[in-house]
């Protein structure tokens, strides 16, 4: 489903972030990415969002190059991959059904659609209270809750949630754990990063380190596999 190969990538200022990075992601896994501050974790994000390209190598995801896809095409891609950031995606002068709904409305679906599509995240995330509330009134928690209910909405085939548990305390932490664990298990493949070892000792899945842009380990069901 998404695959990088020999990437490399420096910002403008000549910062390196990505260095020599190859990865193969399957439909239907769930990934870590774990790494310290700055080992090029959004970074990755970054580049499979098509918001920077790689100076060298290969970004492969649903079968296309994505340096190769067109303005539209782009676009298609980025409704195929839900993302949560760390709770600062939810727009504070919006309420929560609006924040649900424009985010549908940017993707171009009519009403009918919309609709039907607010109303199952809305009962699965059981959201119905918290509708009429704007983002400043809820705990960062349920902030992180809608950004997945937000990201899930457009039935993705991929989520990626970047450091979606910072800042949130350990029940919060393991509310937003086991609503990725749920969707991983309804087939969609989940990348979760973070800098917290102990999350990912907790649970027994794939585990990719960066260092310094550099992948280092790539440890399947507890066994290394060198880089
Ligand atoms: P992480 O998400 O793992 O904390 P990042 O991907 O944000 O790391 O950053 C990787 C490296 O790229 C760091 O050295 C960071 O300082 C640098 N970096 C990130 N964003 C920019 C930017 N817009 N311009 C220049 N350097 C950047
Ligand atoms: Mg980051």
């Amino acid at each position: 489903m998404l695959r990088f190969e020999k990437v490399v990538f420096s910002y403008p200022d000549g910062t390196v972030a990505i260095d020599n990075v190859s990865f193969e992601l399957s439909e239907g896994e769930f990934v870590f990415i774990i790494g310290p501050n700055g080992s090029g974790k959004t970074t990755i994000l970054k580049l499979l969002l098509a918001k920077y390209f790689p100076q060298k190598g290969e970004i492969i995801f649903d079968g296309k190059k994505i340096k190769e896809l067109k303005g539209w095409e782009r676009q298609l891609l980025r409704q195929k991959i839900g993302v949560v950031f760390q709770g600062r995606n939810l727009i504070p002068e919006l309420n929560i059904e609006e924040n649900l709904s424009l985010r549908l409305e940017l993707a171009g679906m009519d009403k009918k659609e919309r609709e039907r599509r607010l109303t199952e995240i809305v009962d699965r995330f059981n959201l119905k209270d918290k509708l009429k509330y704007f983002p400043s009134q809820l705990s960062s928690g349920e902030k992180r809750r809608i950004a997945l209910a937000r990201a899930l909405s457009l039935e993705p085939l991929m989520v990626f949630a970047d450091e979606p548990t910072a800042n949130l305390d350990p029940l919060a932490s393991l509310e937003i754990m086991t609503e990725l664990v749920r969707i991983n298990k309804e087939g969609t493949l989940v990348v979760v990063t973070t800098h917290n070892k102990e999350l990912v000792d907790k649970f027994r899945y794939r585990v990719l380190s960066l260092e310094r842009g550099k992948l280092v380990k790539d440890i399947q069901e507890g066994k290394y596999v060198l880089t």
